[in-house]
């Protein structure tokens, strides 16, 4: 059996016009010759009556806070509305199709509510319905815990059900649709000449995903390098080939820069080290203390006289909280940006930083913090300037022209 998994966003799949897009890309890998397991989002995005964040706005922030479990039996519920309107548009034009929830489609996980893990993924319903010639339709960014209790994946999840689904069930390849023409040099959104990356390393995707590019979810990237799953990003919309996900990347790119991401909403903390004499284990421990708490911190600069990285915004409420019980004082920035310049071929080139600090500051943008690894340069920036500093770099780099 020649499995092809193909996931659609919530975008693809919230209109009826949008539906039928959708169908014709099944219709079209059944003619050839595949047999389509199909993974699909709740319907539409924020603002539209089915949508995930929708359905949250239903109930109260303190329910949101101190019942997870609640929580992902709404969030669950966007998904499993779409699996049974697309299995009633699919058989109204004939092709028999069956909807399943995670935990039907055999998707087990730990009881980690709101963030779970997959522990196993027991394909048997999805293989007796393709035996069937009928489509499994299953609910992405969902599955199920020890005790049937429904879990969620994380936000943007049913990419990473896509992934999982095409490693267990031995796929060809993991076609992801969305609603732009593959991975971009920058957010179409924010950078009106962004251009299509037509084919790229998962390393480097992997890099943009986790620094904010929502179009693909970074665990759904670590699972496909890992097992080596062929990776397609499409647009549901149109026929664009998209971009290929590999080992290697365009090995014919001369360009060192592939694209440029970023993250809002971080928080700049600045802990002076003069406290320690008085405090010394809080001090000392912070950053474990920190992480038992599950707050993730980034952008880590230990200074003889003080500390300083970066938080979430939305942990900093939380953060306040134990910095007062630890009875350490800070000095922080809130509402900034962190501004990733990616590429694999910047590795041992010189003078890329230097380039990227001058046009920053050409257009009167002050960096707050850098940070550097071998395929990913970093800059903290104020967060009102996200917009004019991507557009700036992206410029720069020369990204707008055909690669
Ligand atoms: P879906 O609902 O299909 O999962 P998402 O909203 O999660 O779609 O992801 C698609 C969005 O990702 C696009 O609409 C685009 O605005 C955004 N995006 C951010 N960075 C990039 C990029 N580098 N290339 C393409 N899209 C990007
Ligand atoms: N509907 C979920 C979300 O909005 C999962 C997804 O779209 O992948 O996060
Ligand atoms: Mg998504």
């Amino acid at each position: 059996m020649k499995i092809l998994v193909q996931k659609f966003g919530g975008t693809s799949v919230s209109t009826h016009e949008r539906r039928a897009r959708v169908i014709d890309k099944i219709i079209k890998a059944k003619k050839s010759g595949y047999c389509p397991v199909v993974v699909v989002s709740a319907m539409g995005r924020k603002g539209e009556p089915y949508a995930t964040d929708t359905l949250l706005s239903l109930v109260s922030e303190d329910l949101k806070k101190q019942n997870t479990l609640a929580i992902d039996l709404l969030m669950s519920c966007g998904e499993v509305l779409s699996t049974v309107v697309m299995t009633d548009e699919l058989m109204t034009k004939g092709i028999q199709a069956v909807p399943m929830t995670g935990g039907q489609a055999g998707i087990f996980t730990d009881d980690n509510y709101n963030n779970a893990t997959v522990l196993n993924l027991d394909g048997k319903n999805i293989i007796e319905a393709l035996k069937e010639n009928k489509i499994p339709i299953i609910a992405g960014f969902q599955g199920i815990n020890d005790s049937g209790f429904i879990t969620t994946l994380g936000r943007g999840g049913s990419d990473v059900t896509a992934a999982l689904l095409g490693l267990s069930l031995n796929a060809e390849k993991v076609e992801i649709y969305t609603d732009v023409d593959g991975i971009m040099t920058a957010d179409p959104r924010i950078v009106k000449d962004a251009h299509l990356i037509k084919e790229i390393s998962y390393n480097e995707v992997f890099q943009f995903a986790d620094q904010g590019a929502k179009v693909i979810h970074p665990r759904a990237v670590e699972i496909a390098m890992k097992h080596n799953i062929p990776l397609v990003i499409k647009n549901t919309l149109s026929d664009c080939q998209g971009t290929i996900i590999n080992n290697t990347g365009d090995i014919n790119l001369d360009n060192i820069i592939t694209g440029i991401t970023h993250m809002g909403n971080r928080v700049q903390i600045k802990v002076s080290s003069l406290q320690k004499t008085e405090n010394d284990s809080n001090y000392s421990n912070l950053l474990n203390i920190l992480a038992d708490n599950f707050i993730s911190i980034d952008l880590i600069n230990v200074f003889p006289e003080e500390l300083i990285f970066t938080i979430d915004g939305k942990d900093f409420e939380k953060f306040n909280k134990i910095m007062k019980n630890l009875n350490l004082i800070y000095s922080h920035i809130d509402n900034c940006s962190k501004i990733a310049i990616i590429g694999s071929r910047m590795r041992g080139i010189p003078g890329v930083m230097a380039k990227i600090l001058k046009c920053l500051t050409n257009q009167n943008i002050k960096v707050i913090q850098t940070a550097d690894s071998h395929t990913t340069i970093w800059c903290l920036v104020e967060g009102s300037f996200t917009e004019k500093s991507i557009n700036a770099l992206h410029e720069e780099f020369n990204l707008g022209k055909n690669l």
